[in-house]
Order: structure tokens, then sequence, then C-alpha cells
């Protein structure tokens, strides 16, 4: 429609992937608590950066709360696949901090041995599990996070977005053997309620507190707390990439009801006319449950009464966006910034969902966490209980002969399970890489390079910039997701509220402060 200006009509999103790693020790004579591993790891975070708290020059943020998870948050990125490399250098660094801190627990454990006299030399091996759930019950979580129009109703979110949420699962699902069964995600038992702004007690699948570290009168970030951790590269990608197909329709409608209304859109209403309004779930927590432990043939009820599977709700996202594409698949393209990349997505979505429908678990192996395991499983049982592939498999999805496993095969699945996450001593992911069973989307030499290149067309390349001229001037700064401050020797604060900035030129003061900043490199470096 030639009336509609090219930015009302942008997709444009910014898409972040926030990772808590897990982590253990092994191969020590005495139990090392994951707390001070953690604190191990930081160190040289700390003596550089002087706080557990910092942002990378690749623009992303590395930090430790209290407690025994250390997370990496991707900086802002324009598309899933940015996201993912971004995420992919998060892996790196949090790899060869956790290696770096297993050389000196050695060290520690070799003075330790030797003023106790003790001869067996300990090798403690550092494991650091991209999962969302340690052996004790706990849970930690794996945020995404997507720029939204304010004018989209809350309603919308969860009546529209959650179903879909809930249902993706059956493709992005991390899987996990727990208590003697075979689930299909890490988070699903942990999450028990949907759309709400607390964090501490309730654990919301999505979390509605108000910060858009955008401008605030069009922008909401969207904060998806269901979610798990994925070491496929392809269902990282693939859950930012359908999710952001989804919002297109959502905010696609709402923008074409709330026309006439207020330029802030704040006063909307749910919307009626997008193809997912009827979507919403009678009992989105009870749906969740049923679709961890059945998967894609979880039998799941609407609001308005209708039984469905979950795949079958799947085949009707898909087909919703199919349709929106038929019209808009140019502008998605351009949010993306790539020419039939949103028909792309289509196609790689409605192929997954063809070979759910057939139970192919073997091609869903390639790409798809938890089929991988259930391949992996399936192999370990068949060999250990001498039974065939296939009966084994249904053992553990606990179809046919649901008998209990025997204790000594569920203790080597749990460690199965384990080890397909440690991405610093982990074997199992990286056999299946090596043998061609799982499907990377990243190269080593990418996701190398991204340790210290910012995703582009984003702040964070200014972030990233700010950063290295800091660190190489030798001066003390702070940031955060919209702010660059330098501390001395007197104080500049610059605001980065628009997040699709990325040249210094359209930042007052920035090209002042840089320039400033690689002065002074050069005068440290004639110091120094
Ligand atoms: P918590 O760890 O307490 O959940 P948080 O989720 O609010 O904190 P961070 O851990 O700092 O925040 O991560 C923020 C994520 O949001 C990052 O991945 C970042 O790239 C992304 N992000 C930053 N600005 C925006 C924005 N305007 N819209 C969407 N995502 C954004
Ligand atoms: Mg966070
Ligand atoms: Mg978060």
């Amino acid at each position: 429609d030639a009336q509609l200006s090219a930015h009302e009509y942008s997709f444009d999103r910014i898409f972040g992937l926030e990772t808590e790693y897990g982590l253990s020790v092994t191969g020590t004579d005495h139990a090392i608590e994951a707390g001070a591993v953690a604190v191990t790891m930081f160190r040289p975070v700390v003596e550089h950066a002087r706080s557990t708290n910092t942002y990378e020059p690749n623009g992303a943020r590395l930090y430790l709360d209290v407690g025994s998870h250390p997370e990496y948050a991707t900086a802002e990125a324009r598309s899933p696949f940015d996201a993912l490399v971004n995420d992919a250098a998060g892996e790196q660094i949090m790899r060869s901090m956790a290696l770096t801190a297993q050389q000196q627990l050695r060290k520690q454990e070799q003075r330790h041995q030797a003023s106790t006299a003790q001869t067996n030399s300990s090798q403690a091996l550092i494991h650091l599990f991209k999962n969302n759930a340690d052996s004790a019950g706990h849970s930690f979580g794996c945020h995404e996070n997507y720029l939204i129009r304010r004018f989209v109703h809350l309603q919308d979110i969860t009546n529209q977005l959650l179903p879909f949420l809930i249902t993706r699962q059956i493709m992005t699902g991390a899987g996990r053997f727990a208590d003697g069964h075979f689930r299909i995600t890490q988070r699903a038992t942990f999450v028990d309620e949907t759309v709400s702004s607390a964090t501490t007690r309730s654990r919301p699948m999505v979390n509605t507190r108000d910060e858009p570290h955008a401008n605030p009168e069009q922008f909401r970030r969207l904060h998806v707390i269901i979610g798990d951790s994925n070491r496929s590269q392809w269902a990282t990608r693939m859950k930012l990439a359908m999710t952001h197909l989804v919002l297109c329709v959502i905010e696609h409608y709402a923008r074409l009801e709330q026309q006439p209304a207020s330029p802030t859109f704040i006063e909307s209403q749910p919307s009626s006319t997008s193809p997912f309004a009827s979507f919403a779930l009678a009992d989105p927590v009870a749906a969740n449950h049923a679709i961890d432990e059945f998967g894609a043939h979880a039998v799941i009820t609407l609001a308005t009464g209708e039984q469905l599977t979950a795949l079958e709700l799947q085949q009707r996202y898909l087909a919703g966006c199919q349709q929106f594409l038929t019209e808009f698949s140019t502008h998605v393209d351009r949010s993306l910034g790539e020419a039939g990349a949103a028909q792309h997505i289509a196609d790689e979505w409605q192929s997954s969902l063809e070979l759910l429908s057939r139970d192919d678990f073997e091609s869903l192996a390639h790409t798809m966490d938890w089929a991988a395991k259930l391949q992996l499983y399936s192999r370990l049982v068949s060999r250990m209980l001498q039974i065939n592939l296939e009966q084994a498999q249904q053992m553990l999805l606990g179809r046919e002969n649901a008998q209990q496993l025997p204790n000594a095969v569920s203790a080597r699945l749990a460690q199965l399970d384990l080890d397909y996450h440690d991405i610093a001593n982990g074997q199992v992911f990286e056999s299946l890489v090596r043998h061609g069973y799982v499907r990377q989307e990243v190269t080593q030499q990418q996701a190398e390079q991204a340790v210290s290149t910012p995703p582009s067309h984003t702040r964070a390349v200014l972030r990233g910039q700010f950063i290295q001229a800091a660190e190489q001037a030798g001066v003390r700064f702070t940031c955060d997701w919209t702010s660059l401050e330098v501390l001395e020797p007197h104080k500049v604060s610059i605001q980065l509220l628009d997040p699709f900035v990325s040249s210094a030129a359209e930042v007052p003061q920035l090209t002042q402060v840089l320039d400033d900043l690689v002065q002074r490199a050069t005068q440290f470096r004639a110091s120094h």
C-alpha cells in the first residue's frame, strides 16, 4: 500500500540471547563447590575490569551474579544468524575461561597433594554445562529477547504468541533424561506461570518487566523465558527465526487495527483479525507439561474447546506465516537483510514438521537436540540391555513395555545427558558433529572471529568500538546496553537509546570521544 510509509511497515527487529551455564568439577578426591569454580573462572575478568559484570569487545555482556551460573548475553543482533554467531563466540569465551580455571585448579590440587604427601595425581576436570537443570533439581535459563512494537497488546502475547512458544518446543526442546523418563525439553517442568512481570519467586514463560533498552514509547523488549539452551546451532537459529515470523504477523495485524489510533498506540485492544487470534490455550501450563512428555503428538486444548496435537497447532502457525509471506516476504527479507531469507525459514519449518509427522527420528537428529539425544540413548539402551533399537526407543519414550530401566542404565543415561551439554570437556556432542550426525551452521573460524567482532548494523558496533578504544587507551570506563561512559580524567556519558544505530556520526559526541580515545591510546603506547 503506497499510503503506508516504509517506516510504518518495517519489521526490523533486535534479537538477543542470554545463556546461563552450569558448573561442576570431577576428578578430585574432595568436593569443590561450583561457586568457588565460578569465582576462579572470573578472576581474570575481575583483574581486568574490576567487576564481575562486564561488556566484551564483541558487544556482549559477560557476568556472574551471586551464585554459580556464569551468564553470557549476546550483543544486539539484526538477524537470527548474527545472534547465533555471537552466541557461538560466547561458548568460545566461556570454554577458554573454564580451561584456564582448570589449569589453576590442577596446580592448586598438586600443591595440596604435595603438602599432604599424597601420591595419586588428581586430574581435575571442570564441566561447563550449556543446559538448564542440575542434578540437585535447580533450573537455570536461556532467555530470548525480541524488540517488538509497543502497539502490540500484551493480551496478544498471551493469546497469539504463547501457544506458539509452547508448541515450538517439539522442534527446539533440548531433551532430557530424568527420573526414569525421556522428556523433550529441559525446562518445561520448571516453568509454572504464563505471562508475568515477576522473575524471582515465580517462573513465567514470558516476562513482561518493562525494560525496553530502546525508546519506550515505540518499543517493548519481549523477554522469553520458556525455552531451552540448545547445543544444536540449527535450533538456536530457528527458534529465533520462527518466532520472528510469528511476531511479524502479530505486529502486522495489530498495526492494521491500530492505524487511526494515537501515535503511541498505548490504548490498544487485543487483535481480532490475526490468523492466530483463536489459538489461545485453555491451560498453557498443562499443555507445556503434555508436550514435554509426549512431544509432537501431545494433545492440547484451545480456549475454544477444540482439541488438537502440538504438531497440528504448529502447522496452523506455519500456514498463517506462509499466507502472510505471500504478500510481505520482501518486507521480512528486508528486516533480515537478505533476499529469500523469509521463505527459507518457512521452508525449513515446513520440512521439520513433515519429519515430525512421520516420527522420522533419524533425520530429525541432524537438527534437533532432543532427537539427537533420543538416537544416542536408544543406542546405549539397546547395547546395554541387548534389545533392538526400536524396542529401546519405545522403552525410553515410555510407550510400550514401559518397564523400569535398570539403575545402571539410568545412571549411564544421566551421565551421557550431562556430557552432551558440557562445552568444556564434553565428548558426546563434539563426536556427533565430527561424524556429521549433527549439522553445524557456524564455522570455528566464524565463531573465533566473533569473539572480537560485534554483530553488524546495531549499536553493538559502537559499543565494540568504544570498548576496544578505551582498553587500548588504558582508561577506566563502563557501559551498559544503552550507554557508554568514560570515567577519567573526567566523566563523559554517551546515550545509545536507538539499537538500530551503528554509525558513530549519528550519535552526538561519540566521534569526538572515540577520536580522543584513539589519541590517548597512541600516547599510552608511547609511554609504556
Ligand atoms: P536478567 O539476566 O536479569 O534476566 P535481562 O534479561 O534484563 O537480565 P541481560 O542479561 O542484560 O538482561 O540481557 C539483555 C539481552 O537483551 C541481551 O541479549 C541484549 O542483546 C538484548 N537487548 C538489548 N537491547 C535490546 C532491545 N532494545 N530489544 C531486544 N533485545 C535487546
Ligand atoms: Mg540476563
Ligand atoms: Mg534475562
